[in-house]
């Protein structure tokens, strides 16, 4: 895997569906509970995927646009809509933008959506991937996070979307949860290997400002979660998932061979992506853009004709330094020759410079003209990447 940000770009699309049954205590993404604007919302997402047909065409006419490979749809929840509407979605998409070559088409899913009546549905639209929040097959973590699902309940969806056929199938797991010891831990790891899953997202909890979790632990109801504790069962899941030949490709993602996200690693190797819907990100190189995080106030703009992105052109230090981050992240490390190429041999020397500490503490080693984090370094990468960050 090459990190080349140079090569023809391959391109993604990302849509934003902002709903979801049931608030989790830990989470602060862009959704709501309430779904009395739902269709408004559907015909918005539908009239801005119109109005962004152009945005790839800059990229197309440099000669630099290779198509659409990906398309993700996330949030929220895009499990809680309904096949047919889903299906809308993809007649808008496959109508304004050039989707031959796209090999895949993940839906973000609950458990609680997918009986097997909607996973029969799903096999006729375009999703040939899943990526179901199951988050812990224990009971009182569950409780604990406010998920709406029995455990009981994310082995049979997971069981019934093998069934139907979903083979390209993630789960994400969340670790360092107060009442979680290693033991349990190591139970979920188990669980997800036994069942074949070819992918895992696994991530650290964390607390948000704002969320019931925030409040919870400044209130004292709720002790905050350690980082011995999440840094311990790190290494756990690295060894013992890579004893079961997963490979740890970034930070909070493990797949078996050939199953690796398409589409996150099109993100982490700087390709450019299209966001639709609110508070969604979109990426040209040397630009980004977001829609704010409101949905109401997304809908009355589209309504209007407008486009509401907000957006910003990088500084060539900043797009370094985006690159240092989220290349840091993944197994194949910061390429020094992309440095090169892309910044010049004063940058690059200042980046080796800055690594110097991380080589001779052991978090980080140089290999195949790489810098790559190891099993000491990686849970600490965005840390070690700030690090690392030139300023002019
Ligand atoms: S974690 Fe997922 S299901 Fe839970 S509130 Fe956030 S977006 Fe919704």
């Amino acid at each position: 895997m090459s990190g080349d940000q140079f090569a023809l770009m391959m391109a993604g699309i990302y849509i934003h569906i902002p709903y979801c049954r049931q608030a989790c205590h830990y989470c602060n993404f862009h959704f709501s509970v309430s779904h009395r604007h739902r269709e408004d919302f559907l015909q918005a997402l539908l009239k801005e995927i119109r109005m962004q047909q152009g945005f790839f065409d800059g990229l197309a006419a440099a000669g630099d646009f290779d198509g659409i490979q990906t398309i993700y749809l996330g949030g929220g929840t895009p499990s809680v809509l309904g096949a047919s509407e889903l299906m809308q979605l993809f007649e808008g998409l496959y109508k304004h933008y050039p989707l031959g070559q796209v090999k895949e088409v993940t839906l973000e899913a609950n458990p609680d959506d997918l009986d097997t009546r909607k996973l029969t549905a799903l096999k006729d639209t375009p999703i040939n991937r899943l990526s179901i929040g199951i988050q812990s097959f224990h009971q009182p973590d569950l409780t604990f996070m406010n998920r709406l699902h029995s455990p009981a309940q994310a082995v049979e969806c997971i069981h019934n979307a093998l069934d139907a056929g979903f083979k390209n199938l993630n789960v994400d797991l969340i670790y360092g949860t107060p009442g979680m010891d290693d033991q349990g831990w190591e139970e979920n790891l188990v669980r997800v290997a036994e069942m074949g899953i070819r992918h895992l997202s696994a991530y650290a909890l964390t607390v948000e400002a704002k969320t019931v979790l925030d409040y919870m632990i400044r209130k004292g109801k709720m002790p905050a979660p350690g980082e011995d504790q999440a840094a311990r069962q790190f290494l756990l899941m690295r060894r013992l998932l890579g004893s079961w030949a997963y490979e740890h490709y970034e930070v909070s993602n493990f797949a078996l061979p050939g199953f690796r996200s398409m589409h996150n690693t099109a993100y982490w190797s700087g390709r450019p992506y299209l966001g639709l819907g609110p508070s969604a990100h979109s990426f040209l190189p040397g630009h980004r853009r977001w829609n704010p995080p409101n949905t109401s106030q997304y809908i009355d703009s589209i309504q209007s004709g407008q486009l509401p992105w907000e957006g910003e052109r990088l500084t060539e230090l900043q797009a370094l330094n985006e690159y240092v981050m989220t290349s840091l992240r993944t197994a194949w490390g910061c390429q020094l020759d992309v440095v090169r190429r892309g910044w010049g041999e004063s940058r690059l020397a200042d980046i080796e410079q800055a690594a110097e500490k991380f080589l001779r503490s052991g978090r980080m080693v140089r290999r195949d003209n790489a810098l790559i984090l190891t099993s000491e370094g990686l849970f600490f990468a965005d840390g070690i990447a700030a690090d690392l960050f030139l300023s002019e």
